[in-house]
This record gives C-alpha cells, sequence and structure tokens, in this order.
C-alpha cells in the first residue's frame, strides 16, 4: 500500500502544481480596476512609478501604497481607462511628474517560452500516460518479447545441453519426422554444407489442425539438433503500440544469430501472415504488415549459412500470404496431420511411459476407438484416464479407467442435472432418433454409444465413428451424416409434433456440410463443379462468386436438407416401433453402449 500512496500524494501535487501555473496566468488581471480620476490624482501626487498603456488602457504602479478608494485595502498595482473625451495633458504630466511610461499591451503578453508550455502540456501528459500504460502492458506480459520498458533481450526457451526434446518424444507422424531430419543435419554439420555450396530452406512451414503436435516437433528438431530454441507466438508482435512488432522481431533474430546455429520458432504465424487485403485481424493492419515485413527482411537478411533456420507453425495454412512461401522463405511447407491408427497407438505409447499400467490394457484397441483424434487428444486421454485411476484407488490403470476417460473426452464432463421427467423422455426419443437412422443406413459410421446422461452443453449424446481412418466421403456418406444429425429433431417432429432449441448444435452441422456439398464439393448439378465459397466461409474479396453462383448454392443447400429432412422423417415413421424400442432401452439404462443399442433397435449391425 506505501507504493499506493505515494502515487497518490504525487498526484495531487502534480495536479496543484498545473493549477498553480495555469492560475497565474490569469491572475494578471487581478489589480484593482481604479477611475481616471483617482490616476489623475496620483500622477498629480507624483506618485506614479511607471505605466504601460495600449490604446486608451492603462496599467501601472504606483511608488507608494494607496488605499483603495470605495474599497477595502491598498494597492500599488492598478488598471485604468481613458475616456475618449479627456483632453487632459497626460503626456506632459507624466513626463513632468518622470514616470516610465511603456506602450506594451496593457495584459502582459505571455512569454514566449510559456506560450509553448502551455500548448504542449496537453501533450505532454499524454505522452506520460502513453509510455505509463506502455511499461504496464510489458510488464504485464511476464517478460515478454520487449517492446517500451523491456528490460532482456529474447532469450532461447531452451539451451543446448539441458533435458531435450527430441524425436523418440513425437511419434506417428513418420513421413513429417523425415522431411524434418534435413533440417537437422544441416543444424549439426553445416560446414559440409557449406562445403558443397548447398543452401538449407530458411523456413519450414508446419502446417496442420491444433494438436497435431506441430509445437512438439519444432522443439524435437531443436532437441535433435542441440541447437538453442527461441520461441515466440506470432500474436505476442502485436500489441496496441504501432512498431514495436517490427522491432521486436529484429532483436529476436539478432540474438539468434548471436547464438547461431539456432531455431527461431514463430507460432501461429496466420495472425500476421493473412493474406495483405484480408479481413483486419487485431492490432491493425500496419502492426500486422510492418510485423510481417520485418520478418520476410530478416529472412532475405540471413546469408544462408549463419544456421539459423525459422520453423513457423500455422492451422490455416490457407490464408497466408503468398509472399511467405516464396522460395528464399518458407520455402518448405509439411503437413502435419491426425495420426493414424498405428500412429495413435504410438502415440500412446509415449504417453503412458510414465503411467503404470494393467496387463490387460490393450492400446492397440483403444487405438482402434479413437479415428481423429490428435496427439494432443490421446495425450490428454492418456492423462484423464491416469487421474481417474488415482481417484479410485487402484494401482494401474485398466481399460475400464481408459474407457472411461475416453467416453469424458469425447462426449465432454458427465453433469447432474436433475431433468424434469417429459424432458428426459423426449431427450430419449431425440437421441433414439439420431442413433436409429445411423444404424439403418448401409454405411454409415456405426453407433457407438447412447446416453441421455446430460454432458457438457447437451443433454445427451450419440457417438458415431467409423470402423476404420476415412480420408474421403462420399455424397451417399454425407448425406448419411445429414440425415442422422437431423433425425433428433425429426424424432421429436415425429412423436411429438414439436419442436426444440435442443436441435441448435445439430442444425449447425447440418449447415456446415450442406454448405460443403453444395458450395465446396461440386456435389449439386446447379452449382457445378466448382468452390463457390472459400474454406473459411468467407472471402478476402467481397464476394467469392457471383451473386447469382451464391443464390445457387443457399437454393441448393436448402434443397439438399430438406430433403434429408423428408427422408428423416418418413425412415422413422417407418421404423416408428423401433424408435420405441430404443426410447424405452434408453430411458431404462442411461446409456446404451453398441451392442445393447443395436440389440434394442432389433438390428444385426452389418459387418464390413
Ligand atoms: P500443435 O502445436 O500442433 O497445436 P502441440 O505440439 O502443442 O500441438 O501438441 C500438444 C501436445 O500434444 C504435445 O505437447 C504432446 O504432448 C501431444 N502430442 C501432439 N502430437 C503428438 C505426437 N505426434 N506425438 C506425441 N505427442 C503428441
Ligand atoms: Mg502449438
Ligand atoms: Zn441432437
Amino acid at each position: 500500500m506505501p507504493g499506493g500512496w505515494r502515487g497518490l500524494v504525487l498526484a495531487a501535487l502534480i495536479v496543484y502544481l498545473i493549477a498553480n501555473v495555469v492560475l497565474s496566468f490569469f491572475n494578471e488581471g487581478d489589480e484593482p480596476v481604479i477611475s481616471y480620476t483617482e490616476f489623475s490624482k496620483q500622477v498629480a501626487a507624483g506618485n506614479v512609478e511607471k505605466i504601460y498603456s495600449k490604446g486608451d488602457a492603462i496599467q501601472g504602479e504606483l511608488k507608494g501604497k494607496q488605499p483603495v478608494p470605495g474599497g477595502k485595502g491598498d494597492y500599488t498595482k492598478f488598471v485604468t481607462q481613458r475616456p475618449a473625451f479627456a483632453d487632459d495633458q497626460l503626456w506632459a504630466n507624466l513626463t513632468q511628474h518622470q514616470v516610465t511610461v511603456t506602450a506594451s499591451p496593457v495584459v502582459e503578453q505571455r512569454s514566449f517560452l510559456a506560450n509553448l508550455l502551455l500548448s504542449l502540456a496537453p501533450m505532454l501528459l499524454l505522452v506520460v500516460l502513453w509510455v505509463f500504460i506502455a511499461r504496464r502492458m510489458s510488464a504485464g506480459m511476464g517478460g515478454g518479447m520487449g517492446g517500451l520498458g523491456r528490460k532482456t533481450p529474447p532469450k532461447p526457451v531452451e539451451l543446448a545441453g539441458t533435458e531435450r526434446t527430441t524425436f523418440e518424444d513425437v511419434a506417428g507422424i513418420d513421413e513429417v519426422e523425415g522431411e524434418l531430419n534435413d533440417v537437422v543435419d544441416f543444424l549439426k554439420n553445416p560446414e559440409q554444407y557449406r562445403r558443397m555450396g548447398a543452401r538449407m530452406p530458411r523456413g519450414v512451414l508446419l502446417a496442420g489442425p491444433p494438436g497435431t503436435g506441430k509445437t512438439l516437433l519444432a522443439r524435437a528438431v531443436a532437441g535433435e539438433a542441440g541447437v538453442p530454441f527461441f520461441s515466440a507466438s506470432a500474436s505476442e508482435f502485436i500489441e496496441m503500440i504501432v512498431g514495436v512488432g517490427a522491432s521486436r522481431v529484429r532483436e529476436l533474430f539478432s540474438e539468434a544469430r548471436k547464438v547461431a546455429p539456432a531455431i527461431i520458432f514463430i507460432d501461429e504465424i496466420d495472425t500476421i501472415g493473412r493474406a495483405r487485403g484480408a479481413g483486419a485481424g487485431m492490432g491493425g493492419h500496419d502492426e500486422r504488415e510492418q510485423t510481417l515485413n520485418q520478418i520476410l527482411t530478416e529472412m532475405d537478411g540471413f546469408s544462408g549459412s549463419e544456421g539459423v533456420i525459422v520453423l513457423a507453425a500455422t492451422n490455416r495454412a490457407d490464408v497466408l500470404d503468398p509472399a511467405l512461401t516464396r522460395p528464399g522463405r518458407f520455402d518448405r511447407t509439411v503437413v502435419v496431420s491426425p495420426p493414424d491408427r498405428a500412429g495413435r497407438a504410438a502415440i500412446l505409447r509415449i504417453h503412458t511411459r510414465d503411467i503404470p499400467l494393467a496387463p490387460d490394457v490393450d492400446l492397440d484397441q483403444v487405438a482402434r476407438t479413437t479415428p481423429g483424434m490428435t496427439g494432443a487428444e490421446l495425450a490428454n486421454l492418456a492423462n484423464e484416464a491416469a487421474l481417474l485411476a488415482v481417484k479410485r484407488g487402484r494401482a494401474q490403470v485398466g481399460p475400464a479407467d481408459l474407457s472411461d476417460a475416453l467416453e469424458k473426452v469425447q462426449l465432454g464432463a458427465e453433469r447432474s442435472l436433475v431433468m424434469p421427467e417429459d424432458e428426459r423422455r423426449r431427450t430419449a426419443y431425440h437421441e433414439s432418433g439420431h442413433a436409429l437412422l445411423g444404424m439403418l443406413r448401409p454405411g454409415a459410421d456405426p453407433v457407438r454409444k447412447i446416453t441421455i446422461v446430460p454432458r457438457g452443453r447437451a443433454l445427451g449424446v450419440t457417438l458415431s465413428a467409423p470402423d476404420a481412418d476415412r480420408y474421403a466421403y462420399t455424397e451417399d456418406y454425407l448425406r448419411g451424416r445429414i440425415i442422422g444429425a437431423l433425425g433428433g429433431m425429426a424424432a421429436e417432429q415425429v412423436v411429438y409434433e414439436v419442436i426444440t432449441t435442443g436441435s441448435e448444435s445439430d442444425l449447425e452441422q447440418v449447415t456446415g456440410l450442406a454448405r460443403g456439398m453444395a458450395g465446396r464439393w461440386g456435389m449439386s448439378e446447379r452449382v457445378g463443379r466448382l468452390t463457390a465459397i472459400p474454406s473459411d466461409g468467407q472471402s478476402p474479396y467481397g464476394l467469392s462468386a457471383a451473386p447469382a453462383t451464391l443464390d445457387a448454392v443457399d437454393h441448393e443447400m436448402r434443397r439438399i436438407v430438406d430433403d434429408c429432412y423428408e427422408e428423416a422423417c418418413r425412415v422413422l415413421r417407418e421404423h416408428r416401433p423401433q424408435l420405441d424400442a430404443l426410447a424405452e432401452a434408453l430411458l431404462a439404462n442411461e446409456t446404451l453402449d453398441e451392442k445393447a443399442a443395436y440389440a434394442a433397435a432389433g438390428i444385426t449391425r452389418l459387418e464390413k
């Protein structure tokens, strides 16, 4: 608190001083206004020392104090006005009594300096405030990368020699490791490359969805090569203060060059590397552009043998400025994808290295049931299973812990909501609708689990997952997905003839699929084989296609969804007994696994 008090006192003092200075400028008109008669009297008495005059206004000073006529107190300074009709011999009188007469403005002009100060004062105040805020901000960044009030230059996050991340810690993306091996090799033996006159890529762009291990890979490359690792997130460069980003970049590169060979890692490069002209990001256009230009300049500045390699990560490679991926800059793009089944098993093995596993745990089986999950999600799964085992007081993580953890990770944590009976029933029908349509449709992903226990934001969940990883989808499969997603709403419609808010996220999914089918994947005759809609839904240059084309996309989306909804309702009406049976089973058991669900609906699962 003492600091706070001192600040308060200081602020009060400053305000007081400023007020004083400002007031003193206005205070000059403080002298009493005396009558011209009184003035003449004083002149005649020889009591006037000097006067200033401008026009008929007179300001002056007496030699000796005089009582203010008709007022209180005494005065020596005074102001008066000479009437226009006065025909006294003022000049003669004044010279006779040796009064110094100066023909200067009556109200003394402020000095040039005072004027300057006064006009600059607001600006000075602003600057002080600005510096103050800037200091606070860079302090708040926890010793970020610099800027105003920065104290330390950027330091490598990981130094050569300490315990490092290596390729041992990365699994499931072997082809990517292969590509990065060149970089490692170059960093290890730059001499060899130099002798051959070979130029190394200056930058490698790691592109892939979140959680696939891009950051991990960058660290691993540095670790394998045993070189210092500088890491920065592109969003850190963009601050409210324009110009700071570029200087931070300059500093980062100069520090890295000092300890070269080294690796600079720039995460989320799309925040500053978006194609120019695409919607303004945070921090404004100029700042992004300046920072980006500085990065490009620094990369161009490499002679290629300095041994600083820039790795950058993005999950939006499609929006990057082409200037970034030009040869001589990020001239290699490495796509990091979610792992396949073998990869998932390997990643699970890495993340269960320090977890005691029961002998009957089959990680390959877990890998089979987790298609589409990324490395980060698998790491999380392993950790959740360990947490569960601790909570249950076990010495080892067993298969049950893993499958419960998987449920939690995939479906969200259970929520203890007491649901009114009629809502519970409606939810059971909703989920049964999703599930039944999935079970009945050949080629659809099998239903793995249905539950009406509220989880996360949902009142119930139906989980379906393919037997094997899928990489491309047929139109028929996508229609099936839309029909399944509409199944919840259709069931409520068929059984209760009502529509509830519970289908919001279903509809979002449906909209996304339908938009893709009509606008991106050429699955509509009317729109044709073209991508009318960019992948992120917004085009940098206004409309992405002629309005008529977009109209057609819109129309086709509606047609697809309407068709699917009709089909969903029709199938559910046709299979109403199965729908009822499934809903009843759900109401009785709350959660059904794959076998129980197919059994309750009386459907034998078609093995592929
Ligand atoms: P990204 O940067 O692509 O979003 P990260 O590198 O931050 O993903 O991954 C987060 C965490 O997930 C890592 O620290 C690691 O524990 C785990 N992980 C992700 N991918 C892999 C992988 N291929 N092998 C091993 N662990 C992984
Ligand atoms: Mg990352
Ligand atoms: Zn639903």
